[in-house]
Parts: C-alpha cells; structure tokens; sequence
C-alpha cells in the first residue's frame, strides 16, 4: 500500500470507530509509524519535528537509546512487568532516584504514593490526602489552572471544556486570580504586582471570619501554568503563597505534572523561588513516557491507613526503568540548564518575528515551556486592556507549521497560544529549524 493510503485509511478507521473527545487527533492528523528524538515520522514518510513531546513527556525524546536498551533487557530477564504496589528491585532503584531528585524541603525523606498512572490520578490522590490529614474539605485552585480531567482534578482546573460539567461540586473550591502580567483580573500589567494582589486575596479570603470561604484543606497551583497558556507565576508570589499556607496549616499542593525534572530550567519548577511545598505532584517525564504517576509528601501527611488510596496500575517495572534513566540523565547531563539556554534562544527568535508582526502578541514561558500568544492587534481591548486573542489565527498557524514539519498544540484562553514543548534534548540545530518553520508559517498565513 502507498504510504499516503495508509495514513489516510488509519485516520479514516479512527474517525469512524474513537470518541468524538478525541484531541491531537484531530488537529494533527498524523498517523506516527517511526520516533527518534526530536523526531516523527508519519505513515505517509513525512517527517515532523515534534514540539509536543506527548505532552511535555519525553524529556529524553523519543525511544532514548539506553532507555530501550534497558527496557529490551528487563523484556529479556524475566522480571515482573506488573506487581499492583508490591516492591521489586526496579521500583526500589527508581525510589532511592527520585528521593535524593526531590527539592530540598522533601529530598530524602519524603514518603511517596504511587498512583494509577495519570497525574489526573496523583492530583486526586494528592486532594484526597490533604483533606484527610487536615479533616477539612475546601481546595483552594488558581484561574486558568489544568490539573486534570477526573472529577476531582478537573474541579480545580479552571476553563469549563477542562473543569468539564460534573466536576465542580464534586470538591468545594475557591478560585484565586493566578497573576499576569498581560491579562491580570486587577488591572495592571506588572506580573509581579499581579501576583501581590494575587496572595493578598488569597489570605483575605482565608482570614476574613466573613468572607465565607474559611481555612481551606489545600491550596494547588502550578508554578508555569502549561494548559493555561504557559502562564508564569512569579517567585514572589509562590513565596508568599508558601509563607500564608504555612501559617495557616494548609497543604501547598505543587503540582509538577508538567514543569517537573528539567522541564522549565530547574529540575522542579518551584526550586527557582526556594519554594518547598508540601504534596509534589508528578507524572508525565518521571515515567520517561512510560505511564507512572505519583505524589511525595512530608511524613507528617502520612495518616491514610493502607488501602486509604489504591488502584491496579501502580507497579509498572517498565515505567520505574524508564523513569530512573530519565531523572538521572536529565540531572548528569544537566538537561534543566539545557533547557535554560534553548529556551531563551529560541524565545529570543521568536521576539524577533513579533518585532515584525504585532499578531505575536506575547511571547513567554521559562526553560522549554514556551508559548506564542496570538492577539487581534486591530481589535477592541479586553477588560485588562490587552489586544484580544485570536483563535483562528492560532488555528491556521498550528495547521501551517504542520504542514512545515512542526508539531506543536495550542492552549490558554481559548486557545489562542502556541505552546512549544520539544524534548529536552532537542539539538540546536533543530531548535533554530522550530523558529524558521514557525516565521515562514506566520509569512504563510497573515
Ligand atoms: N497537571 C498538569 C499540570 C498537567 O499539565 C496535566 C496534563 N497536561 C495533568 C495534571 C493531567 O495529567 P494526565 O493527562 O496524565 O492525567
């Protein structure tokens, strides 16, 4: 069969048989038959440069090498690939990793719950656990927030297509402004005064005797919002929303599903600010795109008794392997400083472009977290005073970049933000082909 008739008959038979709930799907219809790095290529022979990474997963890009080989040797040894929660050497190797990559406040001593694979599943598990150890119910969640789509996760996530419809009274949640420098709720345009405003409600609401909201069980943010919009919270403002939590008792939940091991330049997104939270949150590259997910908390949470919080897929020897060669390639090999240095030069690319074309509207993000926000220079300010977005320009341009090879999705309000998320290991080579695909799709389509 052609190869052009095969991509063609795979996505014809996917369209009749998947959920109408399909995503990537449907915006980018590549039918992958060969990975390696930074690259992908479809049934049809075409290569695409993959800024997506399966979603921010694969730190080390696809099918690492001596990550299948070491995969390929545990398939030759005989080991258990699936143990529920019981203990086998693969696990424990992963385990004494994971503890010693922690941030400091957690490293060493944590305790750690594996989860059922989704880091939907470990934001569960980490709600749950903070308002058992706390007794109270109430979750405080940031605006524009994305933690997840099962019912808990999903009713402190923020946009309605991801808090979804049952969601929202499954768990009491109070929703704080997350700061902005360009589309702050309290009208300014500084990020870091944003973020000021930002806390000083946060503990309004918490010490207000008639604000109705009380002392909630947990507070949960991320430090870069990735659905969100690759939306940056400032070190000022985790610090302070640190110092409020701490003084209250309430569980700072960090959710690092997608900022976390390298990602964002540091290898937790919340050493930046000196910031240890209570429950981190982790999934996607801690697996090294192999599903694992789970939370690390301090001791003193540890009240659930067994059977508090299971579930059937938490001993996944594959994902514990694949995971451990992850988290200490990405620390030997210095990937987060990596990221650091790519992400800034290709940041400052894409500045370049918006010097000339004004429709690039804010171009932002920390490490290899980047996001173009697309806006309608002509149009009528918003309430914040920022040029509207424009979703369908952000819709042709990820249809224009594909059709150059690049793979990339849209997110934040109404996805009007290109977001870049390129395996950590991405050359620099490639790193500069992203930036020209992306100008020569812009020339394309304005
Ligand atoms: N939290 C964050 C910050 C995420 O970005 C995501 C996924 N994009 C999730 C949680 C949910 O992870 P999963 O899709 O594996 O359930």
């Amino acid at each position: 069969m052609p190869n052009g008739a095969l991509r063609a008959e795979l996505l014809e038979r996917q369209e009749r048989r998947e959920s109408s709930a399909r995503t990537y799907a449907s915006t980018l219809p590549v039918a992958p038959v060969h990975a390696s790095g930074a690259v992908i290529t479809g049934a049809d022979g075409r290569s695409y440069l993959d800024c997506l990474s399966g979603a921010g997963t694969l730190a080390l890009g696809h099918n690492h090498p001596e990550t299948v080989a070491a995969l390929q040797a545990v398939l030759a040894s005989g080991a258990p690939l699936h143990t529920l929660d019981m203990i086998t050497p693969q696990k424990d190797a992963f385990t004494t990793e994971l503890l010693d990559r922690l941030p400091g406040g957690l490293r060493g001593d944590a305790r750690l719950h594996f989860c059922s694979p989704a880091g939907t599943d470990a934001v569960e598990a980490a709600l749950k656990l903070a308002q058992h150890a706390t007794g109270r119910r109430g979750i405080v969640a940031f605006t524009g927030a994305y933690h997840g789509m099962t019912l808990g996760a999903s009713a402190v996530s923020g946009p309605p297509r991801m808090s979804g419809m049952t969601g929202a009274d499954s768990v009491p949640v109070t929703r704080v402004p997350y700061p902005s420098a360009l589309r702050c709720p309290f009208g300014t345009d500084s990020a870091d005064r944003s973020g000021e405003l930002s806390t000083r409600l946060l503990e309004s609401l918490i010490t207000d005797p008639s604000s109705g909201v009380g002392v909630p069980a947990a507070v949960i943010l991320e430090v870069v919002q990735g659905e969100g919009g690759v939306v940056e919270g400032p070190d000022g403002w985790l610090r302070e929303v640190r110092r409020i939590t701490a003084e209250h008792g309430i569980v700072l939940i960090i959710d690092e599903v997608q900022t976390g091991v390298g990602r964002t330049g540091h290898y937790w997104a919340c050493e930046r600010a000196g910031v240890t939270p209570d429950v981190l949150v982790t999934s996607k590259a801690v697996g090294g795109g192999l599903p694992l997910a789970l939370i690390a908390y301090r001791p003193g949470l540890d009240t659930w008794r067994p059977g508090h919080h299971t579930g059937t897929f938490r001993g996944n020897t594959l994902a514990m392997v694949s995971g451990l060669i992850t988290l200490r390639t990405v620390a030997e090999q210095q990937l987060a400083e990596r990221a650091t240095k790519l992400g800034e030069s290709m940041r400052r690319g894409l500045r370049e472009i918006a010097a000339s074309y004004p429709v690039f509207g804010d171009v932002r993000g920390r490490g290899l977290m980047i996001g173009v926000e697309l806006v309608d220079p002509d149009g009528t300010p918003g309430r914040d005073g920022a040029a509207p977005g424009n979703p369908e320009l952000a819709g042709a341009m990820r249809a224009a970049c594909l059709e150059r090879g690049l793979i990339l999705e849209l997110g934040g309000r109404d996805d009007t933000v290109m977001r870049l998320l390129p395996p950590l290991i991405i050359t620099d080579e490639q790193a500069d082909s992203v930036v020209e695909r992306v100008a020569s799709a812009l020339e394309s389509v304005v």
